[in-house]
Formats: structure tokens, C-alpha cells, sequence
């Protein structure tokens, strides 16, 4: 596992490679996050379309393998409002590794903001492609629905 630079990109092999572009992300963005989950669907599989609205806070997942579509987190609360786009690697590939991290609230477990780490199933592109600010209570609670 290491990320590596192609150009401004950067390229990873594992999920840890993933888990090291959100820290970074995240420590950029003032709030790092600490807790990260791996989507996984129930059929097996770990690579999914993603499409998201950063305003509304919403992520939603679908399972290449078994189309399954899936609220990240919180998402499905906001979601009547949200005008969701679909995530497309620079290489045009849209099957994605997703791995969810998480910043806290000081002395607490209280989710502060949202970061989905993405890693291209084609090209292995590593990145973050949204992130929020989410109040969404219960860190543990909000992973186990990512
Ligand atoms: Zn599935
Ligand atoms: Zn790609």
C-alpha cells in the first residue's frame, strides 16, 4: 500500500491507500477525520456507482454487482430535496471503492463532517470526491449505514 503521484493525481492499491487521502484531505480541510468504514454490500461486492448533492447532504450508492441502492449514511433523510449527480473517474470508469470517513466534535462521538474516499476500480485514481459539514449525531451509528 502507497499512494502514488501521477501528474496531480494520486493512485492507490488498498482501501488503506484511500484511508491515507481522506486524512490528508481532512487535515487540509481543518476537520480530520478519525473513523472510516468501508462500503460493503450485502451481495459481497465493494464497488459502487456514487452520486451526491455536497448542499444537501446526501450520498447514495449503487452496487455494480447487484444494483442495490443505498442512503450513505444519514443521506436518506435529506434526500427528497437533493438533486444527486453521478461521480465519473477521469478515466470515464464509474465504479468506485468507497470508504467513509469521519471527523468528531472535541470530547465527543458526535459526527462533524463527512468526507467519501473513492478508489477508481479502473485506473486506481485514489481521491475524495464530496465531503460536508454533518451533524448527524452518533459516529458509530452513522458508519454502520455508510
Ligand atoms: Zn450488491
Ligand atoms: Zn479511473
Amino acid at each position: 500500500m502507497t499512494l502514488q503521484k501521477k501528474g496531480k493525481y494520486w493512485y492507490g492499491s488498498t482501501p488503506q491507500d484511500i484511508e491515507a487521502e481522506v486524512i490528508a484531505y481532512s487535515k487540509a480541510n481543518g476537520y480530520t477525520a478519525v473513523k472510516f468504514s468501508l462500503s460493503a454490500c450485502a451481495c459481497g461486492s465493494s464497488l459502487f456507482k456514487l452520486e451526491s448533492d455536497e448542499d444537501e447532504g446526501v450520498a447514495r450508492r449503487t452496487c455494480v454487482r447487484c444494483g442495490v441502492i443505498h442512503f450513505m449514511g444519514d443521506s436518506a433523510e435529506y434526500a427528497s430535496e437533493a438533486q444527486v449527480e453521478r461521480h465519473e473517474c477521469i478515466c470515464d470508469a464509474e465504479a468506485f471503492e468507497l470508504l467513509s470517513g469521519i471527523a468528531l466534535y472535541a470530547d465527543s462521538n458526535d459526527v462533524r463532517w463527512y468526507y467519501i474516499g473513492c478508489r477508481c476500480a479502473s485506473c486506481h485514481l485514489v481521491g475524495v470526491f464530496a465531503d460536508w459539514k454533518c451533524e448527524a449525531g452518533d459516529a458509530d451509528a452513522f458508519l454502520s449505514q455508510t
